[in-house]
């Protein structure tokens, strides 16, 4: 344990004072139990959660000055998502230094995108806390590490995996108006249903099927998009 800790202080480039914070944010619960370790994650990635929250959105606001309120809040949603965060957690091999339970590791959990989002968010509270609170050293470390990472999926357009919400920034923007969504049909049995929605706005109207009504409407959307505001899309996302 004490060479993997070298080994991932390495990768962040930062030497801990204190090597038993960075140990804490690695420890997951059933780990601790497992092991009568009496601490575990769970309260530094509670704070970190909010200082990674805040070190995207600083990223964001300075490098993407030029972006309206709306999709800023679209482009955070989808930068604090699990999956974006395993994503920068995988750059440091973070999974792999997470302590389990064999149980757990039975189970998968070390695939797990929610497992490496929230040790990431630890790792950043006890760097954060290692460091007497210097919010300006992790604001500078962290942009070191990710800030490409941060531009290029933002530039990519991949944080729009919402297709409905992308629609109405769209309409609203063109027509002032908001896309409606209306179920026409739902067939099949219970374990395998089939929804057949509507989408309108204005005097436009595609329709789509899906296995959830959610997944229908978000088909419903993306086709709207596809068929009547390429541009728009295209536009948004370059
Ligand atoms: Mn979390």
């Amino acid at each position: 344990m004490k060479r993997d800790l070298k080994e991932l202080e390495e990768k962040v480039g930062y030497r801990f004072k204190n090597p038993r914070l960075l140990e804490e944010a690695l420890t997951h619960i059933s780990y601790a139990k497992e092991n009568r370790v009496p601490y575990n994650y769970e309260r530094l990635e509670f704070l970190g959660d909010s200082i990674v929250n805040y070190l995207l959105v600083d990223l964001l606001y300075e490098k993407f000055s030029k972006f309206p309120v709306g999709k800023l809040a679209t482009v955070k949603a989808y930068l604090i998502s699990e999956q974006f965060l395993s994503e920068l957690a995988k750059k440091w091999d973070l999974p792999n230094f997470v302590r389990l339970a064999q149980s757990e590791e039975l189970k998968g959990r070390r695939q797990s995108p929610s497992l490496h989002a929230d040790a990431f968010e630890a790792v950043w509270a006890a760097v954060y806390l290692d460091s007497g609170r210097n919010v300006d050293f992790v604001r500078k470390l962290f942009r070191k590490h990710f800030e490409k990472e941060v531009e290029r999926a933002v530039k990519s357009g991949a944080f729009y995996t919402d297709y409905k919400t992308l629609l109405q920034e769209i309409t609203q923007r063109l027509l002032k108006e908001k896309p409606t969504y209306k179920l026409l049909k739902q067939e099949g049995p219970d374990h395998d249903k089939t929804f057949l929605v509507e989408c309108t706005v204005k005097n436009l109207r595609t329709t789509a099927e899906g296995k959830t009504k959610k997944e229908a409407e978000q088909r419903a959307a993306k086709k709207m998009i596809e068929e009547h505001f390429r541009e728009q899309f295209e536009k948004i996302t370059s």
